[in-house]
This record gives structure tokens, sequence and C-alpha cells, in this order.
């Protein structure tokens, strides 16, 4: 049986132990964990899916974006308007009422 107390401590952890700055004796101790706690092994493979989907977001690495700078100017250009345009369509419902 594993304590829910540790079971916080652990999760606490699971960010710092992702960017590999969890110390040996937390890493150490976030392992020992997840192998006896099917709950928290579960929460730190969401974690770390999560985690490496942001750092493979354009907005978190603007350098490793796959599309060229033309693209990617048109894009949020596009982005922009159509924010522009749904913002006009919510006027225009609001002020029909
Ligand atoms: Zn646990």
């Amino acid at each position: 049986m594993v304590g829910r107390q540790e079971c916080e401590r652990v999760r606490e952890l699971f960010t710092a132990e992702i960017d590999r700055e969890a110390s040996e004796i937390e890493e150490a101790a976030i392992r020992r964990h997840l192998r006896s706690c099917a709950e928290c092994a579960e929460a730190y493979d969401a974690h770390r899916a999560v985690a490496r989907g942001l750092a493979q977001h354009p907005l978190v690495r603007p350098r490793a974006h796959p599309l060229p700078p033309l693209v990617r100017f048109r894009s949020q250009a596009f982005a922009l308007v159509a924010l522009a345009a749904a913002a006009v369509g919510v006027v225009v419902v609001l002020l029909a009422r």
C-alpha cells in the first residue's frame, strides 16, 4: 500500500524530473514510487506526453518550426483575419438581437 502523501510528493517532482532538473535522489525516489504505484506511473506517462508535445510546439520552439518564414507569416496573418472575422460575427449576432 502506497501512502497518498507520497503520491502527492512524487507528482510534484514530475515536472522537475521531466525537465531533468530533479536531483539523483529525487529521480530515484520517483522511479521507485512509479514501480509500486500504477496510478502515478500512468499520471507520469500522461505528464511526459504533454511535456513532449509542448516541447515540439512551434510557439515554444520557434526555431524548430517546420514551415518557412513566408508561410509562417501567412498562416499567422490568416489566423489574425479569422479571429477578426469571428469577433465581427459575434458583434453582428449581438446587434441583431
Ligand atoms: Zn503514487
